[in-house]
């Protein structure tokens, strides 16, 4: 055997003990999945179903391990066998059936879901290819096919007798005469087979279900033109139904717009509902209660054709009348708005409709046509009324608004946070909220203390079961007692949370010089902004910070640094030019700072490839500051930052998204807010902002921008950042310039903080403690009660 051998060879055997592993904990898996699905026939009870097209889901072996109780003979085992464990939990290529948030918030939902006992069913699609896998070179990102299944999934159960037939294009004809009932002749049909993957509960047996679509093609091949040789041909049915699955849209916040896209929503909403409706009927044998046992969920409105095909099911398929079909779907169907921006609000030419789904589109317009009745009874000769709030946009090209038409088929629509769903009934759907006032709420959102707690950061864990016993990962309320009697945080805790925090550091640390070469100290302040990079988002106000500071330690390298090790990481969308530039002028930025010999450990700055939730995993319990700063008013919620403040990091944010309500629950002195309120913001923009005003009034932001804008980063290409400054000094659309200097003054206070480390320690535990709120389970507990009305079986 030669050296280059021995690697492939210890590559092998770490990945055959993470499948035997896996192997190993499907029988139990299984078993429970059964006795699950044998409860809920038998109880009868209302189940929900969770439609997304994303779930990001990350590695599941751990998950699987804690929830089996196999964590500590797995452990035990690996070490026997001479592995570290954590090596073999590594070999398992994510689950990344999502781009970010809104796709791990899936994730976090189906966890809690099993693990409150819910009846549920999360639906998705089986992407052969997942989110990108992102290679930095030469500082710019690089996107490479994320093959998660090139040796299968390990998890998978496929039922190849849960299939059903999905139709496209063709036309309508009438069905009878005077009925309601037409038929559609679709023109192309595909087959959609069911994988499950089956999720866990915790400290329970009962299990939730992630139901994955994967199209094929319903025609048997061709044999006689392939004998022919005409294997083009013979392929083309075969091609034509996969690339339904083939990849994952990767962009998080624009609309596609393609009608690849289309047609994978509508795979995912007409498989789904079939899929129900069959179960109903084989527990019921009628559909007369149908909208009583299911609920249907939207996360977001691309799965919102549900309420068109829904409808179609009912009148089409199952000769219902208008008014019963309409009643059981208005029942079953709620719908989370995840954005308030209006590049993100899903829109579809009512002509790429008429061609795919043209008896959809009749549906659409006549569940238009009465609800522009009830509108016009209402409020009568309101004319603009009707137009904005109608489900076809009339203006230029028509299109299908598809909020609109969630909105009106739902009986719920919540968003995510206390502010964004009041600024939703405010702005984007200020109609419909007078129209219907009763049908808004908010739930905000929360995440699985599981994953984001005990498995990532078992140091932490083992502190926290000490001082609050082990039941804390399901009562996450349990964290309040962190803080004892009087409003005192012991200084023993302290120490223990501070300890934990530290071998996280080092842990992290070591990624950092495996994957960069770069050596941070861990006794440096690891300041953290990792998430999609979005302008929105603001990691530019970011980098200009750190320019900053590395300007005024060049100018003063005798001062009293505070360390710091700024860390980021991010995918950008694949055509999002700006983004990328961002991605690139880190890369930049972070090499002068690094190599100046003025700097050393004052300051580091470094890009960690690959964002991930594996490598999230690693990130969140080692952060000291988490960094949360998006323009107020256009973060829905957020999730990152709560996993950040779960696992002891303290937040410098704006006053947007879950960040408000993080800071009351914590404490808002324990908080480093700055910036303006989405209302100022707002004011601003309608008095006219100049972002040059501020440019020429504050020295320190001029000094950067100046710094930027003439190649001091990209000494080879002067002018590559020259549409990024010119798109700053002209518009600044997210206010970085207006929200500089209330920045750098809360950077100021994060270092005050960190010279006292006692007092630092405190806070990260009052931060810690304050989080109890932020689980998904407490999310689940309030959209089951009040939106879905189903039951909790926690047993
Ligand atoms: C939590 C999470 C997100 C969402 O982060 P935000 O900061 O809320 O945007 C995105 N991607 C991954 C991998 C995550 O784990």
């Amino acid at each position: 055997m030669s050296n280059k051998d021995v690697p492939t060879q210890q590559f092998n055997s770490l990945e055959s003990w993470m499948r035997a592993c896996a192997d190993a904990c499907r029988p139990e898996l299984a078993q429970r999945w059964h006795e699950t699905q044998a409860q809920d026939a038998r109880s009868g009870q209302r189940r929900v179903h969770y439609l997304s097209m994303e779930f990001l889901m990350g590695r599941a072996l751990r998950n699987a391990l804690d929830a089996l109780n196999l964590s500590g003979d797995f452990d035990a085992a690996a070490r026997k066998a001479g592995h570290e464990g954590s090596a073999v939990l590594d070999r398992e290529a994510d689950a990344a059936l999502g781009n970010g948030g809104l796709g791990r918030l899936a994730a976090c939902f189906l966890d809690s879901m099993a693990t409150l006992g819910l009846p549920s069913f999360g639906y998705g699609l089986r992407y052969e290819y997942g989110m990108f896998q992102q290679r930095i070179q030469d500082g710019a990102q690089i996107e490479q096919p994320d093959d998660w299944l090139r040796a299968g999934s390990p998890w998978e159960f496929a039922r190849p007798e849960i299939r059903y037939t999905v139709g496209f294009g063709g036309r309508v004809e009438a069905d009878g005469p005077g009925s309601m009932a037409r038929r559609w002749v679709p023109a192309e049909t595909v087959r959609a087979t069911a994988h499950d993957m089956v999720i866990p509960g915790h400290g329970t047996r009962r299990v939730s279900t992630l139901r994955l679509w994967k199209a094929s093609s319903t025609m048997p091949l061709d044999y006689a033109s392939f004998s022919r040789g005409e294997h083009a041909g013979a392929a083309q049915q075969r091609l034509q139904a996969e690339r339904l699955n083939w990849v994952l849209y990767p962009d998080d916040s624009t609309q596609a717009g393609r009608d690849l896209r289309l047609r994978q929503e509508f795979l995912l909403v007409s498989a789904s509902l079939q899929d129900m409706i069959a179960r109903h009927l084989a527990e019921h044998r009628t559909l007369d209660r149908l909208g009583d046992h299911i609920a249907v969920h939207l996360n977001d409105t691309h799965p919102a054709l549900s309420a068109a095909e829904l409808m179609r099911l009912l009148l089409d398929e199952h000769g219902l009348s208008w008014d019963e079909a309409y009643a059981h779907a208005h029942k079953a169907l709620s719908y989370t708005n995840h954005t308030l921006m209006p590049e993100a609000l899903e829109t579809w030419p009512v002509r790429m409709l008429e061609e795919l789904l043209p008896r959809h589109l009749e549906i659409i317009y006549e569940i238009n046509a009465r609800f522009l009745a009830e509108v016009a009874a209402k409020f009568p000769g309101d004319a603009e009324l009707l137009r904005r709030v109608s489900l076809i946009d009339e203006q230029g090209e028509r299109r299908a608004r598809m909020a609109n038409l969630s909105i009106v088929m739902s009986h719920y629509v919540n968003g995510v946070s206390a502010l964004h769903s009041d600024l939703m009934v405010e702005t984007i759907f200020a109609d419909f909220a007078r129209i219907w006032p009763e049908r808004f709420g908010n739930v905000t959102n929360g995440v699985t203390p599981r994953r984001w707690l005990a498995q990532c950061n078992p140091a932490l864990g083992a502190v926290l079961d000490k001082q609050l016993g082990d039941q804390w990962p399901t009562r996450l309320d349990d964290l309040g007692g962190l803080v004892g009697k009087g409003n005192k945080v012991s200084p023993t805790l302290i120490k223990a949370v501070q300890a934990a925090k530290r071998s996280n550091k080092e842990r992290l640390a070591e990624l950092i010089r495996r994957e960069l070469g770069i050596s941070v100290s861990p006794d440096s302040l690891f300041d953290v902004q990792v998430k999609r990079i979005h302008e929105y988002k603001r990691q530019l106000l970011n980098v200009l910070h750190v320019i900053s500071r590395y300007q005024a330690i060049v100018a003063n390298p005798q001062a009293e640094w505070v360390p710091r090790t700024v860390i980021f990481a991010g995918k950008a969308a694949s055509a999002y030019v700006a983004a990328k530039s961002i991605i690139r002028l880190i890369h930049d930025v972070a090499r002068v700072v690094n190599s100046d010999p003025r700097v050393g450990d004052k300051l580091k700055l470094v890009f960690l490839p690959n964002y991930s939730v594996s490598l999230a995993e690693v990130i969140m319990p080692a952060a000291d500051l988490s960094e949360q700063i998006s323009t107020a008013g256009t973060e829905a919620s957020g999730t990152g930052n709560m996993k950040f403040a779960l696992n002891g990091a303290l937040t410098i944010g704006t006053w947007d998204g879950a960040n408000i309500e993080m800071a009351e629950n914590v404490g808002r002195e324990h908080f480093f807010i700055f910036g303006l309120l989405a209302d100022e913001v707002q004011r601003m923009k309608n008095l006219g902002y100049d972002p040059r005003l501020y440019y020429e009034e504050n020295a320190r932001l001029r000094a950067v921008i100046d710094a930027i804008g003439s190649g001091q980063f990209s000494p080879g290409e002067t002018d590559r950042y020259r549409a990024l400054v010119e798109s700053l000094m002209n518009r600044d659309q997210y206010m970085l310039f207006a929200d500089f200097a209330a920045y750098c003054d809360a950077q100021a206070r994060v270092d005050e903080l960190f010279r006292q480390p006692a007092l630092w320690g405190e806070t990260a535990v009052r931060n810690i403690a304050g989080m109890g709120f932020f689980s998904s389970d407490r999310t689940i507990r309030e959209y089951a009660e009040r939106i879905w009305r189903a039951p909790l079986n926690r047993a």
